[in-house]
């Protein structure tokens, strides 16, 4: 009985197993020709100065839309950068958002305003990197501390000698670097003090649990602390209560972005969230 239960559930494992393969190629065939069609969409959110309250950066969050049907990213990024695909996306984003930065060059209400990108740890091992976005600065016209990219550790990690050099040009070219979701990976000491980043982004877990436990608000001021201390500037994701904005004031983190500000939303509609109120919450 128990083995033919066994070899029942083996079954059962291997058609779930099938299904995901079959989905991961089906996703790919699709991924190659939204590469060629272009059918990306940037959805953006904005990051708030925390004691002006006022919108001076958005982050690009990448959208699939398939026949009107929207696919997030965390359904086909980890496909696309098995596959070999991310680089293309990445340029297509890249694209985009330097496209972007340059049309509000010229326009006083948005000229400052910054776009952070989320770089896969694939697209920044990538020899050339920093190259490819010397060549976006030199097509495009705007000033270049005004585009920020997300790492997160494990990206940072992977090749950390090669990461440190791409990160040291980067830095040259005036772009700024924010380590995505901080807390939630390796938060190794030694490369805060190895690295040429700007900004740490504290995970958002931490942010949702600030009011109702005390370890998490103990880690969010570590994290503030040692942010402050190496003179780099703190986000916090994942705001969802005024609570939230109010505590992380008190705790003197920078910036903040999640729900309780703005979701994200497609560039027109957001504009007109700034124009209305440039001064939000
Ligand atoms: P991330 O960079 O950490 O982005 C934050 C995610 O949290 C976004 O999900 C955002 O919509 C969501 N979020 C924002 N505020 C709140 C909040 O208050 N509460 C909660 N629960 N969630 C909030 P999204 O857009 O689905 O993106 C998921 C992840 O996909 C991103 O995490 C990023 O790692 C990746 N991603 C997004 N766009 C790109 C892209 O263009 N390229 C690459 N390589 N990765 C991307
Ligand atoms: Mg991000
Ligand atoms: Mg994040
Ligand atoms: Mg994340």
């Amino acid at each position: 009985q128990a083995k033919k239960q066994g070899k029942n559930q083996y079954k059962l494992f291997d058609a779930a197993l099938e299904e995901r393969v079959q989905k991961a190629i089906y996703i790919e065939e699709r991924l190659r020709q939204a590469i060629l069609l272009k059918q990306f969409e940037l959805y953006f959110q904005p990051k708030i100065d925390i004691s002006s309250r006022e919108v001076i950066s958005l982050e690009a969050l990448i959208r699939w839309n398939v026949n009107g049907h929207m696919i997030f990213p965390d359904e086909f990024i980890p496909i696309a950068e098995d596959k070999g695909l991310i680089g293309k996306i990445t340029d297509c984003v890249l694209e985009m958002a330097c496209e972007t930065l340059s049309q509000w060059h010229g326009l006083a209400h948005l000229k400052n305003l910054s776009i952070a990108i989320n770089i896969s740890g694939k697209d920044i091992s990538v020899d050339n990197f920093f190259e490819k976005l010397a060549g976006l600065l030199k097509r495009y016209k705007f000033e270049p501390s005004l585009l920020e990219l997300e790492l997160t550790e494990s990206a940072l990690i992977s090749n950390l000698a090669n990461v440190k050099d791409t990160l040291m040009h980067l830095k040259n070219l005036g772009i700024k670097v924010a380590i995505d979701d901080f807390g939630t990976g390796y938060s190794s000491l030694a490369y805060l003090q190895a690295l040429d980043i700007h900004y740490l982004k504290i995970d958002r877990q931490f942010v949702a649990a600030l009011l109702t436990e005390p370890k998490a608000e103990a880690i969010v001021q570590s994290i503030i602390d040692v942010g402050k201390n190496l003179g780099l500037g703190l986000i916090a994701e994942g705001v969802e209560q005024a609570d939230h904005l109010a505590r992380l004031d008190a705790m003197g983190c920078d910036q903040a972005q999640g729900y309780y500000i703005c979701r994200p939303l497609p560039l027109s509609e957001l504009i007109k969230f700034i124009s209305g109120q440039r001064k939000c919450t």
